[in-house]
């Protein structure tokens, strides 16, 4: 079957078995295509809360997000085509890690970045999104009246953070950061900004601070969205420091815009964990729950660690005012 042909048999088979497809913006287009909302972490998290009348969530991004749907929505099915789609980030940070370092640093309230696990999010005090870990980490510090606060697992959202709201950050793991988005290097950004002189830089703040520091704009994937969506009146062409899918996104979207990867490799950087997600996985795990036979592929979350969870989550959303 060629695409075409899966993805009109995966809008029928949605339609026959009651499920909904919530897709990462870092999945490739021809997946994006058959989700019925696309978004990053946080807007995800959202609209797996909200998902009423579909029985069965299939979840097209990685392990830890489809966790979050099972936690704030646990009556639903909810499904990955392929389990292995883990993000190595989230696994950098276990349980039995925050303990240690809430032993060391008495006091300092906990905030975990969302790509963590399930277990790790039962043992902080509120999840943050890159949409809204400014916001986020500096009401929780103000209201506790602290100066420092203790984060993970990413170092280069630490730096962001701080940066941004001058608060003390220890990071756990200390060297904890996204594979993907640490392979930037400055070198490549000045070699880009070379190459494209009119171009404006835009990245994520998982890249390392010195990119951070030199780019133009530096916000989550929605923020940088944005950003451009606002800036496109005044600027036609950026260079983007972000996984591929987000900058095959936008593409698409304003094919006036000329967009650069910030990496010179001419196919950009993309994330193998991501990209484990197929249409053809899609297809057959919709022919799965036809079938009733979802089991292998179903996320579950142990019922006392979801419950901490989601109260951590439920904590975000009472500090965030931002919507993905
Ligand atoms: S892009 Fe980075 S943070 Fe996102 S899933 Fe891949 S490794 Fe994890």
């Amino acid at each position: 079957m060629d695409a075409q042909q899966l993805k009109a048999e995966i809008q029928a088979l949605k339609k026959e078995t009651g499920t909904i497809i919530l897709a990462h913006y870092y999945q490739v287009l021809d997946v994006q295509d058959v989700g019925d909302f696309i978004g990053d972490s946080l807007g995800l998290s959202r609209k797996a809360a909200d998902v009423k009348e579909a029985k069965n969530i299939i979840f097209a991004a990685v392990d830890f997000m489809a966790e979050v749907a099972k936690i704030l929505n646990p009556t639903k099915t909810v499904i990955m085509p392929d389990k292995e789609a883990s993000c190595p980030m989230a696994n950098q940070l276990r349980a039995a890690q925050i303990l240690d370092y809430k032993k060391k640093h008495p006091g300092l309230p906990t905030i975990l970045y969302i790509n963590t696990l399930a277990e790790a999010k039962a043992e902080c005090d509120v999840i943050c999104t890159s949409s809204n870990a400014v916001e986020v980490c500096s009401a929780v510090a103000n209201e506790r009246g602290v100066g420092s606060i203790l984060m993970g697992p990413d170092k280069n959202l630490s730096y962001h953070v701080g940066k941004r709201t001058g608060l003390k950050v220890v990071t756990m793991p200390e060297k904890g950061c996204c594979y993907v988005h640490d392979q930037f290097a400055i070198e490549d950004l000045t070699l880009q900004r070379e190459r494209y002189p009119g171009a404006r830089v835009v990245v994520h703040p998982e890249c390392k601070p010195g990119i951070q520091d030199a780019a133009d704009y530096a916000g989550s994937t929605t923020q940088m969205l944005k950003y451009i969506e606002s800036e496109m009146k005044n600027c036609k062409e950026f260079i983007i420091g972000t996984e591929q899918g987000l900058i095959d996104h936008l593409q698409r979207k304003y094919p006036a815009l000329t967009l650069h990867s910030l990496s010179p490799v001419p196919s950009g950087i993309s994330c193998k964990n991501m990209k484990k997600t197929t249409l053809a996985k899609i297809h057959a795990l919709l022919l799965k729950i036809k079938a009733g036979n979802v089991k292998k592929n179903e996320i579950t979350v142990e019922a006392s660690v979801a419950a901490k969870a989601k109260s951590s989550i439920d904590a975000m959303f009472k500090y965030s005012t931002a919507s993905g």
